[in-house]
């Protein structure tokens, strides 16, 4: 039954790649009483153990046989030196952005941002995308693969590392918001979220603190909303006009506004939770008045928010921000239909770690959302 993971050649399978239901049957394999799997995954998330031989609480011939047939192998931060020197323009503390290595090799990009009492890592849930979303380059990157929960779940980890070195520095907040699509990964996202919150864990975040982005998958908002996660959801639409955000975002052909409308729907109705409607704006595209009146149309008919969030340039990308006269415009069509608006400052768009700049090249490397 251990043999569904299969180990890189040469190598033992990582045992981080098994789920906690799969631990629970490695260990049943061996013997073992179902509490010896809570407490192995207790060593591997929470004390972030290095080897089978510092679990101390397992016994010593369980701890042998292990080892003599697994690995831990974690995500490790290969952040560049030139990195570590960016600096955006943000204050004192700054929006920074990692790289890390998977254990197989693959980079995958995370970003640490601050905002006043806030510091929310924003982890990847793919590396690369497929959805092909014209405005974003991860998706210029196409599918290399889906994460395994203990990926996303290291990469949190590993922020929250990075966080300490900062004055009074802990993770308030993870959105899955970087590199790729989570409701295409669903089940590790999900597996990824248990390990991120379980409460007696040194992480041990709460659900209300985490954010899981989609661009509008609808089977997907249906599965968190029957879940009984207490997760927020934010809903990247940057177009609340069928043609358009066809062209924007190629899903929304598989998924149309009316449809995703249900799906926001059903989400509030499960949940009690508002969602948030994220848009881009871009200018010339979807920034004129009439796109204000069909977004306020569209939004007027859900227990939601809008998040308005200014395009980051990217090379050899055609689009551009818009003008500052045009969001306030904008702006004020959603506020006068009685919408809740706010204006989300971009960050870390001078290191590529800003909205829809995350991609990672081979190497030395570059890197990382939604
Ligand atoms: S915006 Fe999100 S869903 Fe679209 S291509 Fe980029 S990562 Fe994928």
């Amino acid at each position: 039954m251990i043999a569904e993971v299969r180990p890189t050649a040469g190598m033992r399978p990582n045992i981080l790649e098994f789920s906690r239901e799969q631990l629970a049957g490695i260990m049943a394999d061996l013997g073992e009483p179902k509490f010896r799997a809570a407490q192995l995954h207790r060593w591997l998330y929470s004390q972030e153990a290095a080897d089978f031989a510092s679990m101390s609480s397992i016994g010593s011939g369980v701890r042998a046989k292990l080892a003599s047939s697994y690995d831990i192998r974690r995500p490790s931060v290969v952040r560049s030196e030139s990195d570590r020197q960016s600096i955006d323009a943000d204050g004192d503390l700054t929006t920074e952005k990692y790289l890390l290595r998977m254990p197989d090799g693959e980079l995958v990009e995370s970003v640490l941002i601050p905002s006043g009492e806030r510091l929310t890592a924003c982890v990847s849930s793919q590396s690369g995308c497929p959805l092909q979303c014209l405005f974003c380059a991860t998706g210029r990157m196409g599918l290399r693969r889906n994460l395994h929960a203990f990926e996303m779940a290291c990469q949190a980890f590993a922020l929250q590392h990075e966080a300490q070195r900062r004055p009074g520095g802990r993770l308030t907040n993870i959105v899955f918001m970087g590199m790729g699509e989570p409701l295409l990964n669903l089940d590790n996202v999900f597996e990824a979220i248990s390990t991120m919150t379980a409460t007696d864990y040194r992480f041990g975040i709460s659900e209300k603190r985490i954010t899981i982005s989609t661009v509008g998958l609808v089977p997907g908002i249906g599965r968190i909303a029957s879940s009984g996660l207490k997760t927020k959801l934010a809903v990247s639409l940057h177009s609340a006009d069928q043609k358009q955000r066809e062209q924007l975002m190629p899903v929304a052909r598989q998924y149309p506004l009316e449809e995703l409308g249900k799906a926001i729907s059903g989400y509030n109705r499960t949940t009690g939770l508002p969602v948030t409607l994220v848009y881009m704006l871009l200018d010339g595209v979807n920034d004129s008045p009439e796109d204000a009146r069909k977004l306020a149309r569209y939004a007027r008919r859900f227990l939601c928010k809008i998040n308005l969030i200014d395009y980051n340039s990217i090379v050899n990308f055609e689009f551009r921000p818009s003008y500052d006269d045009t969001r306030n415009e904008f702006v004020r069509q959603l506020l006068d239909a009685g919408l809740q608006v706010t204006v989300r400052k971009s960050q870390g768009a001078a290191i590529n770690a800003a909205c829809g700049q995350l991609a990672t090249r081979p190497e030395p490397y570059g890197a990382n959302p939604q």
